[in-house]
């Protein structure tokens, strides 16, 4: 081939490694879209649980305090019959001694009310923890469908990006030589990133191997393909 051929044969390909380089940008970025959009569903996933764990643990607390108030109402009970017993006896030591249970009973009345007071406390914080994180769902669902529209008109834009560059890059490959148009879509095809690269400092400028000075000369000539002698890459020389 002509050198003045071979030259805008490049000058073409460098176009078309440009366009390609755009697409896999744009092909990379649209694949990793499903990953962030399972991410985000993850958020609100979390912030259900949380929400979920806290309605659990005020109904602990509030099955407890039913629990207690199940218990003073048998203690109550409970000094009713020693007083229904009182009524029947004669004796004053066994009316003493009643009048001993009937207070040990007071006694534990007193503690159990004590116990439901802090537990109503906690009921109280729970229930606020409950409204925290109801209101956090809220909040991470507003958020989360933003974000999944967002990531959704973006995977539209890159679509369409790479169909425009995609017909962009059709009109380019045309009259371009065939046989440096196939060996370049044949490394480019194996290689993803640069199928055309210059020399640099007497490397290959991708895989920045030293080249041999017979591949330099056979570049720098720009006759024919030349391609690196480690990675396949076809060569230019930059003028
Ligand atoms: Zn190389």
């Amino acid at each position: 081939m002509e050198k003045q051929a071979v030259l805008e044969t490049i000058d073409n390909l460098l176009i078309i490694q440009e366009r390609d380089n755009r697409i896999a940008q744009c092909q990379r970025e649209l694949n990793s879209i499903p990953i962030r959009q399972k991410e985000t569903e993850t958020w609100i996933t979390q912030a259900r649980e949380a929400l979920d764990q806290s309605k659990e643990a005020l109904k602990v607390k509030q099955a407890s305090i039913k629990q207690l108030e199940l218990d003073i109402e048998s203690c109550r009970q409970q000094i009713i019959k020693f007083r229904e017993q009182q009524y029947q006896i004669k004796s004053n030591v066994e009316f003493r001694a009643l009048n001993n249970e009937i207070a040990h009973v007071q006694e534990k009345i007193r503690g159990l009310e004590d116990r439901e007071i802090v537990l109503m406390e906690q009921t109280e914080q729970a229930q606020a923890e409950v409204a925290r994180r109801k209101s956090d769902v809220e909040t991470d669902e507003v958020r989360i469908r933003e974000q999944l529209q967002n990531l959704e008109k973006r995977r539209e834009v890159l679509e369409q990006d790479i169909q425009q560059i995609q017909k962009d890059r059709s009109g380019l490959v045309t009259g371009v030589n065939p046989a440096w148009l196939s060996r370049y879509n044949h490394v480019m095809d194996h290689k993803k990133d640069m199928a055309l690269v210059s020399i640099e400092n007497n490397a290959c400028g991708q895989c920045h191997m030293t080249l041999p000075p017979q591949v330099i000369h056979d570049t720098r000539k720009s006759e024919a393909i030349v391609t690196c002698s480690f990675c396949g890459r076809i060569l230019y020389w930059t003028r």
